[in-house]
């Protein structure tokens, strides 16, 4: 079972941060502040080299290996700094006595290095479930090789089998959604759209065996490089939910710490997160979206709102042990589309 959370975690980063490849140098300096004000626990964002390279805010997955350390997407440092320095800030804010989260984006990668032919069929938008016409070729880019790294760590290479979908045909420049050849979407995720298994970039296939094994793999040597203290998982609705119990189970087995697991499935529906901690049997807390609706209708109702109905259909109510309550993140504040 996940321990719960009782204390204040801040989210160390926002969207449009400017911080010259800065971030854990900065945050490494100010712990005795950022425990001063009574902050328990730090969520820092993505720290692994993203399509973007330092410009990227790090959720689109390029290289999970790489913490800053090898030159992949036009720089060594990731928006963030080096590996050595967030390895340093680790350390900084949990000889504060701050635990160090660390945020997980598994469903999807992005920025391949190669491109590669193959078969698959369009899905609709709105009903993913729909195929819409034939089978077609289609060039994908889906071969991921990581010559920047050079195998250290991983000798896994990933190519289109380990997908299941990609929204972007090079051979004819078409944006659309792409199932590939005999895949089928992941049942266990949210039913939004017909299934909402697919989000972004080239979507992982957590039903392909060579998948879980490096996913899980690679959960452990990061809990070794940097010992952390928990873990944040991003678009959780988008991942097969049998997969994400395993990789808990297996990630507090290796972890020496209680490792907190807290998950980002965004929906207002209390239903839907309810069913989704059974079905993940209480392993992963999950952030309190429902209640995020209420303080966002609450704060847009011209003093209407019937505050003591702030906390109906809200997590916090529900099932508060499993609750991480906020008002905002970096996908909800402003000028971002969420
Ligand atoms: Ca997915």
């Amino acid at each position: 079972m996940n321990k719960e959370i009782n204390g204040v975690m801040m989210q160390y980063f926002e969207w449009y941060l400017n911080c010259n490849k800065n971030l854990w140098n900065t945050v490494g300096k100010r712990v005795e502040d950022i425990a001063k004000y009574g902050i328990t626990a730090i969520w820092l964002p993505p720290a692994y080299k993203g399509c973007g390279g330092e410009k990227e805010v790090g959720y689109g997955v390029y290289d999970l290996y790489d913490l800053g350390e090898f030159e992949q997407k036009g720089s060594i440092a990731t928006k963030y700094g080096t590996k050595d320095e967030y390895l340093l800030a680790i350390k900084a804010l949990q000889q504060q006595g701050i635990d160090v989260y660390a945020d997980v984006v598994l469903n999807h990668k992005m920025g391949a290095d190669k491109l590669q032919t193959i078969k698959a069929v369009k899905c609709d938008w709105e009903n993913r479930v729909q195929e819409n016409g034939e089978e077609e070729t289609v060039e994908v880019w889906t071969k991921f090789t990581f010559p920047g790294r050079d195998h250290k760590y991983s000798d896994f290479e990933w190519n289109w089998t380990h997908f299941t979908g990609i929204d972007y045909n090079s051979r004819t420049k078409e944006v659309a959604l792409y199932k590939l050849k005999n895949k089928t979407w992941q049942m266990n995720v949210d039913g939004e759209h017909g299934n909402f298994d697919y989000l972004m970039g080239a979507d992982i296939d957590f039903d392909n065996q060579e998948v879980v094994d490096e996913c899980i793999k690679w959960g452990k040597w990061y809990l070794e490089m940097t010992d952390v203290d928990g873990l944040r998982f991003d678009a959780v609705k988008h991942i097969d939910a049998e997969f994400m119990k395993k990789f808990v189970k297996q990630m507090r087995e290796k972890s020496t710490r209680e490792l907190f697991c807290v998950g980002e499935y965004w929906n207002a529906n209390i239903n839907e997160l309810k069913k989704y901690i059974d079905m993940t049997e209480g392993g992963m807390s999950l952030f309190d979206v429902p209640l995020h609706y209420n303080f966002y209708h609450a704060a847009n109702s011209n003093g209407e709102y019937d505050m003591s109905k702030i906390l109906d259909n809200t997590l916090l109510k529900e099932n508060w042990g499993r609750a991480v309550t906020f008002v905002d993140n970096h996908d909800t504040q402003p000028r971002t589309s969420s």
